[in-house]
């Protein structure tokens, strides 16, 4: 005999496993952290926009304000393009 039980090699494996497991933990807590967020888009390039759409499925009516461009591939809901119901002028 060695002095090394079935019992203790086991125990060891799984302190090891926990030990690697909280080390992973730690590692992607310490990532989310310390990955910056995204920076905003230059303000110069988004426009000021003002379009109403419409989903023709379920009615739900949206304003978008801010795009890339002036003239903005359509949102999507209910699966279909939304349309454009009117641009507003404010
Ligand atoms: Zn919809």
């Amino acid at each position: 005999m060695l002095g090394v039980t079935l019992g203790g090699v086991i125990w060891t494996l799984m302190g090891l496993l926990l030990m690697v497991f909280l080390w992973k933990v730690g590692i992607a807590m310490l990532r989310a952290f310390t990955t910056p967020l995204p920076p905003p888009p230059p303000a110069g390039e988004m426009r000021r926009v003002s379009l109403r759409y419409r989903c023709d499925v379920c009615g739900v009516e949206l304003r978008l304000t801010m795009a890339p461009d002036e003239d903005p591939p359509p949102p999507r809901h209910c699966l279909e393009d939304m349309t454009v119901v009117a641009p507003t002028f404010e």
